[in-house]
């Protein structure tokens, strides 16, 4: 195998090694670049098939490629978890967030609470390309947004009304925002990640969502919060999550995956790693008679050099994949079996 003194300096960990001790290390395991490819939460196939195809055949940017495919998921009215016909919070608003990075130019850009505009990913990048800040929330958002060109409309389908009503009529005097009553949980969470690599090993990554359904307004969860619902380092890899965002946030768990890849983890063995200093911290309302979490969360890692996995608490989701080996579903590696 013939190796470029490029390619080995990129190679991870090796950079730092040569410079520290000027002592050249073999190459490691995985030198080649097995990209383009595209990973995301299994609501992402159609996503990621058309990421991956706007990097092989359009040679898209990373960012615009996953973009692209996460917002096939923020205009289906269908998915009551991303964008247009998202469950909505407490008063029936629909409120969105959503993050991202771009790897080669190392920015990021992020929107949180977000009202009547059905792409927050895109508004995302607008606050990225366009301003010297990385997060704008609420009213300032929105505000943001219509001067950029998005166009305003209400993303509250029947539907989700419906869903919504539902909910609200199953509410009682006695309950509280700790404990709210099993039944009126229908589906309240969902989101959509995407990470993509390049052939050139460029990434991006990018979590858009409606958050948690019913949730009190201005709460916002990991996806718009850089480190916690997304994050990308072009010299190492990129990493997004979904599920309980509280506990993405208390561990930092986007950002601590990359971290742990940097330190030679395998993108699923990051993920699982990241998963177990979740229930490490997790307090103890949320922890079951056995020590596990009452909530579910899962990790998506792909590494700079086209490694990929994915990880979740209990068993049993899928997430999406394409790959220069097609366009599908994998199942995740999990901490806990559902017995
Ligand atoms: N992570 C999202 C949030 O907490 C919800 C989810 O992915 O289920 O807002």
């Amino acid at each position: 195998m013939s190796i470029s003194r490029r390619t080995f300096l990129h190679l991870p960990g090796v950079a730092a090694a040569v410079s520290a001790a000027s002592i050249p290390h073999p190459p490691q395991a995985h030198p080649h670049r097995a990209g383009p490819i595209a990973i995301a939460s299994g609501n992402g196939i159609r996503g990621v098939e058309q990421a991956y195809r706007m990097m092989t055949e359009e040679e898209a940017d990373p960012l615009d490629a996953a973009i692209a495919g996460v917002k096939i998921q923020e205009l289906d009215p269908t998915d009551q978890s991303v964008g247009l016909g998202g469950l909505p919070d407490e008063r029936g608003v629909v409120t969105l967030d959503a993050s991202l990075m771009h790897g080669p130019t190392r920015r990021a850009g992020a929107v949180a609470a977000l009202e009547d505009i059905a792409t927050p990913s895109l508004v995302a990048k607008a606050v990225m390309d366009y301003t010297d800040h990385v997060i704008l929330v609420g009213k300032g958002a929105r505000d943001f947004a219509i001067r950029m060109g998005f166009k305003p409309q209400n993303l509250l389908t029947e539907q989700s009304r419906k869903d919504w009503l539902a909910w609200k009529t199953s509410l009682n005097a006695d309950d509280n925002w700790l404990e709210w009553p099993e039944a009126a949980a229908k589906h309240t969470d969902g989101t959509i990640h995407m990470s993509a690599v390049t052939a050139g090993g460029d990434i991006a990554s990018v979590t858009t969502t409606s958050g948690l359904a019913w949730k009190i307004p201005g709460r916002i969860g990991d996806s718009p919060i850089v480190g916690a619902g997304q994050y990308c380092d072009n010299t190492v890899g990129s990493a997004g999550a979904t599920g309980r965002g509280e506990a993405a946030i208390q561990s930092c768990g986007s950002f601590l995956a990359v971290e742990f890849m940097r330190q030679g983890y395998a993108p699923e063995d990051a993920c699982l790693e990241v998963l177990r200093r979740v229930v490490a911290m997790t307090e103890d309302r949320l922890l079951d008679e056995q020590g596990r979490p009452r909530f579910g969360l899962s990790f998506y890692a792909v590494h700079k050099d086209g490694r990929y996995g994915a990880a979740t608490m209990y068993e049993g989701p899928d997430f999406a994949i394409a790959s220069a080996d097609g366009v599908r579903h994998e199942p995740m590696a999990f901490l806990f079996s559902n017995e």
